[in-house]
């Protein structure tokens, strides 16, 4: 019982961890939203002022978050020819994302798994600390799809894979870092999908052509990085693009149809 008191800080977060917080405290995502307005708006700004100067905030972050990927892609890490999944890990995570999987990594060593059961490629696994604190997560993974999901719900909660999977992979040979294993959110160029708008923005019948240009361009920019790490999706994609342009044809030559007609 004292063992389980004394970790504390590792199970209580458990309660809400299948919900996505990027890792922060409501208190602190309040606080942070606080000290980014405080840095530029003073409370007795008013709301023209307010939007015009929104923009202008905006367009800072946006420009710090690009100088932000720049520095990620471009800064050296330093990373040893035999960690073959770190090495991954520089070309997937933003600098700052990098260097908390890299507290993970540091972390393997403690652990050790132990296999419970095997069902075809799915391996039901234990990972634990081999001394120190009691520690202990169960852990599922299929190695033929290279998806699965660790009992400490460090990935649902932050997006980051943790230490016990990452233990896992180094077990089984997997070089680099399952797609199921990261975060869109976290990756390196990740932000030149954000988007300016509101979804319910998207609901009247009388959308500005702008409008539906920049949405269907982000979710075609969201599904072509997906379909184009792997030659299968890149495939279908390329076949659904084809489908896709013929229906649309076939839509603009009814429409010509019925013009000619009147
Ligand atoms: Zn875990």
């Amino acid at each position: 019982m004292q063992g389980i008191f004394n970790i504390i800080q590792r199970w209580i977060p458990l309660w809400n961890r299948e919900t996505f917080f990027a890792g922060m405290s409501s208190t602190g995502r309040s606080e942070s939203t606080n000290n980014f307005f405080n840095g530029w708006l003073p409370i007795t700004t008013g709301l023209y002022s307010f939007v015009t100067k929104y923009e202008a905030v905006l367009i800072e972050v946006c420009e710090q978050k690009n100088a932000e990927d720049f520095a990620s892609e471009h800064r050296y890490r330093q990373v040893g020819p035999h960690q073959a999944l770190l090495k991954d890990a520089t070309n997937i995570y933003t600098r700052t994302m990098f260097h908390k999987l890299q507290d993970q990594f540091d972390q393997v060593v403690r652990f050790v798994v132990i296999e419970r059961r095997v069902e075809g490629n799915v391996r039901q696994l234990t990972v634990k600390a081999h001394s120190g604190r009691a520690e202990s997560f169960e852990l599922q993974i299929d190695l033929e799809k290279l998806t699965g999901n660790c009992g400490c719900k460090l990935f649902e909660y932050v997006g980051l894979p943790c230490c016990h999977p990452l233990k896992v992979f180094s077990k089984y040979d997997i070089l680099k870092i399952p797609e199921a294993f990261i975060m869109i959110r976290w990756t390196i160029g990740a932000n030149k999908f954000s988007r300016s708008y509101d979804e319910s923005q998207l609901k009247g019948d009388n959308l500005r052509h702008a409008l539906r240009h920049s949405h269907i361009s982000l979710r075609a920019s969201i599904l072509f990085e997906r379909a184009s790490k792997m030659k299968e999706s890149f495939d279908f994609a390329v076949l659904k693009l084809d489908e896709l342009e013929s229906y649309l044809q076939n839509y603009d030559d009814t429409l010509t149809q019925i013009d000619a007609s009147q």
